[in-house]
């Protein structure tokens, strides 16, 4: 009974084309049907419904600042945290969020420690230059702007499963990133 009754109150939130769908089925169209359509449990559309039909398309949206980049963003919905962030800012401020752990770790830790990480970073950039080697077939051409893009891409891939998709060497890779970000 009581699973019965956590399924029912599980309730989806729904996209605008979702709500709007809702908002616009002929009243002969059962919430069963709409549920069947859109996915969901019948519940959770006949809650949207009967909002939609007391108070209208009425949508939260609020402007506020986006927490890494400043700039307005629209957030939608009550959710907490639902949209402090644009969507591509939300990843570099994870990163950055990321680079301070690491920092914090990194002060924390003894010179054993470090020269251990060192000797470890070292010994896997080895590794995967051999491994990316033999399939480096682009070795000496020259890199096209897709490639560019594939490389400075927000969600690329670590270096090597890159190196090993453009057809070059781990070193290859790593340099052409550093030469893009004008770092050499
Ligand atoms: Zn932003």
């Amino acid at each position: 009974m009581d699973t019965i009754r956590a399924a029912r109150n599980q309730r989806r939130a729904f996209a605008d084309a979702e709500l709007w769908a809702i908002l616009t089925a002929p009243d002969d169209v059962t919430s069963a049907t709409l549920a069947r359509q859109l996915g969901c449990n019948e519940h959770s559309v006949r809650v949207a419904r009967a909002r939609l039909r007391r108070e209208g398309w009425t949508c939260r949206v609020a402007y506020r600042p986006c927490r890494h980049c400043g700039a307005l963003l629209t957030a939608r919905g009550s959710r907490a945290g639902q949209a402090a962030y644009h969507p591509a800012c939300r990843r570099r401020a994870l990163a950055d969020m990321d680079r301070r752990h690491e920092r914090v770790r990194w002060d924390r830790m003894s010179d054993e420690e470090r020269l251990a990480r060192i000797d470890r970073a070292h010994r896997h950039t080895e590794a995967k230059q051999a491994e990316t080697q033999p399939g480096a077939i682009n070795r000496g051409s020259r890199w096209d702007p897709s490639d560019d893009a594939r490389l400075m891409a927000e969600d690329a891939p670590p270096d090597y499963v890159l190196a090993k998709e453009l057809g070059r060497s781990l070193h290859a890779v790593r340099g052409r990133k550093q030469r893009l970000r004008g770092t050499t």
